[in-house]
């Protein structure tokens, strides 16, 4: 795509836009079934947790009459309840059951794969290792999965040293979906140095979504000066993808909505990077153009890396 795109006497700027960016499958299937469950059940439906982190589809879910709770005592009675995409400990789904509630879940596939692999390593006799971000709403719900004690969170290479099982344990390792690929494939190179024996999943937990949109920044972040990753302070892949860039030698931003970018980042640019992370939608990407046309005539070539094509089912209450 080649799209001159504003208007004459401003300094001209090559924006590269990376593809795949933006919306994945899960990202896609989470906001159906909030939007599906509204017409299903009526308005309101609960969801725990922002279903996806982006706060643009987050605001525009509450006007369609979705309210967002952290946590299951904060819905009524009788009401419907969605779980986020990022999944819940076994814990929520058991509490939401003895309470009657209706509940669907909007955990993507690809963690659900994640947590059922964590159950089958349990149930072998492994203990798990797992590589993730402390806090974030993915690794607790995976945490959750199996009993405490059977499993343990590592975030670095440092943190792998720092493991005081026997040389001889029964591990399995596994991750969360949205790291980055590089540097998770550094932890799981130090755990089987410490550990041969640990097993691990055949391909690996990190996201198609997750590793396409780093191997499109990869791609143009070496001819850019400065990159822009429109996505949450919150969302695990799109800060992930501005540490992408900035290790290809770019400058790197993330940033939510385009009125937060200032003519003067873009001073000495030439040429500019601009993805998504996977919860952010293409109205915001188009926003972004927008704003960056404001202070500059743009020429936009479009880098695509990988076409996508997944699709989730979505769950039965909402197809029967
Ligand atoms: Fe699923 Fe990956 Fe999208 Fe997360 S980023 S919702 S794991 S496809």
């Amino acid at each position: 795509m080649n799209a001159p795109c504003q208007t004459a006497g401003k300094a001209p700027l090559k924006l590269l836009l990376a593809a795949p960016r933006g919306f994945c499958a899960g990202v896609d299937r989470a906001i159906d079934i909030v939007e599906l469950s509204l017409q299903r059940y009526g308005a309101p439906v609960y969801v725990r947790h922002e279903i996806v982190h982006n706060r643009f589809v987050v605001d525009s879910l509450k006007a369609k009459g979705a309210i967002f709770v952290e946590e299951l005592d904060e819905v009524p009675d009788g009401a419907a309840v969605i779980f986020s995409a990022h999944g819940v400990p076994k814990s929520v789904p058991a509490a939401a059951t003895t309470r009657g509630l209706e509940w669907l879940d909007a955990t993507c596939p690809l963690v659900s794969k994640v947590h059922r692999q964590a159950e089958r390593q349990t149930e072998a006799g492994r203990h798990i290792v797992f590589i993730g971000h402390r806090g974030h709403p993915e690794v607790i719900g995976t945490l959750g999965q199996v009993p405490e004690g059977t499993i343990t969170l590592v975030e670095t290479v440092a943190d792998v040293a720092k493991l005081a099982f026997l040389d001889d344990a029964p591990l399995a390792f596994l991750t969360q979906t949205t790291l980055s690929v590089d540097d998770t494939a550094e932890v799981v190179a130090a755990l089987r140095v410490r550990f041969p024996q640990i097993v691990g999943p055949k391909a690996e937990d990190i996201c198609y979504a997750t590793s396409n949109r780093q191997s499109a920044v990869k791609t143009i972040a070496p001819s850019c000066q400065l990159v822009l990753v429109i996505g949450a302070p919150n969302s695990s892949n799109s800060l992930r993808l501005v540490e992408v860039a900035e290790r290809c030698g770019a400058q790197a931003r993330l940033v939510q909505r385009g009125a937060e970018i200032e003519g003067a980042w873009l001073d000495g640019v030439d040429v500019l990077g601009l993805t998504a992370g996977a919860s952010a939608p293409e109205e915001l990407i188009r926003e972004v153009i927008e704003r960056i046309g404001e202070f500059r005539t743009v020429e936009m070539d479009q880098v695509v890396t990988a076409e996508e094509k997944m699709v989730f089912k979505l769950p039965r209450q909402l197809v029967d």
